[in-house]
């Protein structure tokens, strides 16, 4: 099977053929930097990760790109009000950023462009769009892109030509559907944007905030690239005014696979800092879950689906990840075992790694199906578990059990447990010589190792395949 994805653009589903044979190039709309992240922006971040590991694991070698907005209305609005300057201001939070994207295991993108570092690439396509006449400078000084004049505007959200003739002019960065309008390409300083100005053609002033994604975009993909991702709030206006200028500028296709995440919502609403319904992930770490565990949550449903996020949401997430942990500690047990070369469990057809490579590869090229994916995961930890309880496996498929694993996990990044969870050597060690006291029928040793051990935070438990740790508590 190729690769597909649901195209919001042709709002089909389309196998996905690239622009240059083998690569892929992909934009994802990047945060905000005027407060910390919260976990409904990273869902929009880890479904843009399991985009890019999907595509790499098919063979792609992916350019991606994510732009940081540090100068847009929200940042300038909150840094006067924190009373910082604007870099001083986006800084801690590009830094929480970074932090967030390592705790939730999201592989980082080729470019993080800053919008503040590109407004020279900004000045020159405003000056490209008014000598295509499809934008024009008003009375208040900014430059505005013209709608009537560009009679392709609504495409993406399909709006019917009576929908989309302006209704006027915004200036604002966001705006409703209801208002489709001319929207401003540079904004001429006013006061309320105190020290934050550039220079250019056009008088003193700053980029909108559409105009940053087209032009950093271009700058890095090239003027046509191939995929083009973000919620779906994002659809309209910033992404129907991103095609708007870039092809009007172009003369080129913009963009050939748009992919749109669905929301994650809190009690049927939309989680938003607007709404104040919001968790940042720090909020979550401080409640005792692992970045690990908010990733599976985050991951586990399918990114056209609205993610009800809920506390037991996180607790189900837990116990998944236990059931792989302990399936991982059985085969690691059984491939260090003396029956390396003991009986295969030889089935008539297809092996249990063979069935479960196939269906993994299979859910995910259909439009990123994780669901299936999962299943495909989970169906080998039921029938290697039973094998395991029945004494059928060798240690020479368990250790191909395990390699297939770490195979998914360049996908799925879920299954190494996380640092802080693994077995220290010292530990180790006393639990390898109370195995050894009990070998040796002493007892009284190895009660007093395992009492040790209790008071290192580590329980040992007896099962058919060997004694497994596991942190107390
Ligand atoms: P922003 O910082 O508001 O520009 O949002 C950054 C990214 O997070 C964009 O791709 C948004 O579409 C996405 N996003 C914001 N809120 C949510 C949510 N509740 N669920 C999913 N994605 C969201
Ligand atoms: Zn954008």
């Amino acid at each position: 099977m190729a690769l597909q994805f649901h195209n919001s653009l042709s709002r089909q589903t389309e196998e996905f053929t690239p622009l240059r044979p083998g690569q892929a190039g992909l934009y994802t709309c990047g945060p905000t930097v005027y407060n910390v992240a919260h976990i409904g922006n990273f869902r929009a971040y880890v479904f843009e990760d399991l985009l890019r590991r999907t595509l790499k694991y098919c063979g792609y070698q992916v350019t991606q790109v994510m732009n940081l907005t540090d100068v847009d209305d929200k940042t300038i609005r909150a840094s006067r009000h924190a009373g910082k300057s604007l870099a001083e201001f986006t800084q801690q939070f590009k830094d929480a950023f970074f932090a967030d994207l390592q705790s939730l295991r999201i592989e980082p993108a080729e470019h993080y462009p800053a919008a503040t570092e590109h407004i020279a690439e900004m000045i020159e396509l405003v000056g490209r769009l008014l000598a295509r006449g499809v934008a024009y400078q008003a009375e208040d000084d900014s430059v505005y892109f013209s709608i009537e004049r560009y009679p392709k505007y609504g495409c993406l959200v399909n709006l019917d030509p009576a929908q989309s003739r302006s209704s006027g002019r915004v200036r604002h960065d966001e705006y409703a559907k209801e208002s489709v309008a001319d929207f401003a390409l540079w904004k001429a300083h006013t006061a309320e944007d105190g020290e934050v100005w550039w220079d250019s053609p056009w008088g003193r002033g700053r980029p909108g905030w559409h105009l940053e994604c087209s032009a950093m975009s271009m700058k890095y993909l090239g003027p046509t690239f191939d995929i083009h991702t973000g919620g779906v709030d994002n659809m309209f206006p910033h992404h129907e005014d991103e095609i708007a200028q870039s092809e009007a500028a172009t003369g080129q296709q913009f963009v050939r696979y748009w992919l749109h995440c669905a929301h994650l919502i809190v009690e049927g609403r939309k989680m938003s800092k607007s709404e104040g319904n919001f968790f940042t992930l720090r909020d979550l770490l401080g409640q005792g879950f692992s970045g690990r565990e908010i990733r599976y949550v985050l991951l586990a449903c399918h990114y056209r689906q609205a993610l009800n996020f809920t506390r037991q949401s996180c607790l189900d997430a837990r116990s998944a990840l236990q059931r792989i942990d302990d399936f991982i500690a059985r085969l690691r047990q059984t491939d260090s075992a003396e029956n390396r070369d003991g009986n295969p469990s030889v089935e008539p057809e297809e092996t249990l790694c063979q069935r479960a490579k196939k269906d993994f590869k299979e859910a995910l090229e259909d439009d990123l199906n994780i669901a299936e994916a999962l299943a495909a995961l989970f169906n080998l930890v039921r029938d290697g578990n039973r094998r395991l309880d029945q004494r059928r496996m060798n240690g020479r498929e368990a250790s191909d059990i395990l390699s297939l694993l770490h195979d998914f996990d360049s996908v799925l990044a879920v299954l190494e447990a996380d640092k802080g969870e693994e077995v220290p050597a010292a530990i180790e060690q006393l639990a390898q010589q109370r195995q050894q006291a009990r070998r040796d029928k002493d007892f009284a040793r190895a009660d007093a190792l395992r009492a040790e051990l209790a008071e290192q935070g580590w329980s040992v438990e007896d099962t058919p395949d060997g004694p497994r740790l596991k942190p107390s508590g």
